[in-house]
């Protein structure tokens, strides 16, 4: 069972998981999903879609083995109608109601359980590159705390489950992940430099681009995450890609690969209050014990995601 499953990583992990020979049923209530997503599993008799809000109380028919819960509104910008500040009460549901139910199912199956978390736990973070042990310098009360503090409660419960009622759980810690499928219109630094850079207009870095971000392809996450799925981890483990960059050199390199060489404009900070001025995963962890790192390049990776941008542009 995915929740989330109509979203960017919650499609691709369906997808995966069916190509591993499994059956799926996934989950969504389109909050901010869309169908189309999986439209290319209409047919297919191993996937199942069932339209629901997980904060409500969920009922699968028939035994689930394993329940990943990647169901929530997951941009933090504020401009953007799926964003998490205009989707505030949503955000914290899903990651407090929806991950309880969620557990509850795995409870009731005796099966694995896998909390889609996030970077976000470790807030602004004072520890760099943001080691599994780091615990984080979170505002509670800040723009982005209904996402982060949903998040950090989610997987308190997590372990709770894990702790008091045996549940085999585990948390990965999600690093900023793009690729096809992701949205198009959610106002984030990948999706905006792209479709600035192919209408040739200038690329709005905010601030002086100096504040870092680490970018992973979503095929490495995906392998990241079936490692730890299959794994018999409990402990919280990142995923992403350590190569960190700077949000100007980020902003360069997709003008370049573009090639309508726009070039940047640097605009006063749009982002909201406690944007984090570094964040790069340390994944000594999935290394050493899921012997994974991503292999997929920016260049590569991005190569992959600019068409996607292309066929949406050229649809809407
Ligand atoms: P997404 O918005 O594409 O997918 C989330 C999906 O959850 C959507 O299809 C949405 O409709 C669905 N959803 C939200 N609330 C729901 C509810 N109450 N009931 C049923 N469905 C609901 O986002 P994504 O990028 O695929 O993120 C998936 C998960 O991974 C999220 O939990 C997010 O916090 C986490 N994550 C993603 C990233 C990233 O870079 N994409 C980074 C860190 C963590
Ligand atoms: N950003 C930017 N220009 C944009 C969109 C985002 O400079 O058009 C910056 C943003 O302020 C942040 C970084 O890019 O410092 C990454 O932002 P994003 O919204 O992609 O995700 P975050 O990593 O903050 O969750």
């Amino acid at each position: 069972m995915i929740t989330g499953a109509a979203g960017f990583l919650g499609s691709h992990l369906s997808d995966r998981l069916l190509a591993e020979g499994h059956e799926v049923v996934g989950l969504d209530n389109f909050i901010t999903g869309k169908p189309e997503n999986l439209a290319h599993l209409a047919g297919n008799d191993k996937f199942q879609f069932i339209r629901h809000d997980v904060s409500d109380y969920i009922f699968v028919p028939g035994k689930v083995d394993a329940v990943m819960h990647f169901a929530s509104p997951a941009s933090p910008n504020p401009a953007s109608p799926i964003g998490y500040p205009n989707l505030p009460i949503q955000t914290m549901k899903a990651g407090a109601l929806g991950t309880h139910n969620s557990l509850g199912v795995a409870f009731a199956n005796k099966a694995r359980f896998m909390l889609a978390s996030t970077s976000e736990i470790y807030g602004d973070p004072l520890e760099h590159p943001q080691k599994e042990t780091y615990w984080g310098h979170v505002d509670p009360i800040g723009e982005r705390s209904v996402y982060d503090e949903a998040k950090r409660f989610a997987e308190a419960l997590t372990m709770a489950y894990h702790r008091f009622h045996g549940v085999n759980t585990c948390i990965v810690r999600i690093f900023n992940t793009y690729g096809p499928r992701m949205h198009i219109d959610d106002g984030r630094a990948v999706a905006n430099f792209i479709q600035q850079a192919l209408r040739g207009q200038k690329l709005t870095v905010y601030g002086d681009g100096q504040q870092t971000r680490s970018f992973c392809y979503v095929d490495d996450l995906i392998e990241g995450i079936y490692r730890l799925l299959v794994s018999d981890i409990h402990d919280p483990v990142n995923i992403g890609n350590p190569t960190e960059i700077t949000i100007e050199q980020f902003a360069k390199e997709i003008d370049d690969l573009v090639g309508k060489k726009a070039g940047l404009v640097f605009q006063k900070k749009q982002f909201l209050a406690g944007d984090p001025l570094r964040r790069q995963p340390d994944i000594t962890r999935a290394k050493d014990w899921l012997k994974w790192e991503p292999k997929i390049s920016l260049h590569d990776g991005l190569g992959k995601t600019i068409p996607y941008f292309k066929d949406q542009q050229s649809i809407a």
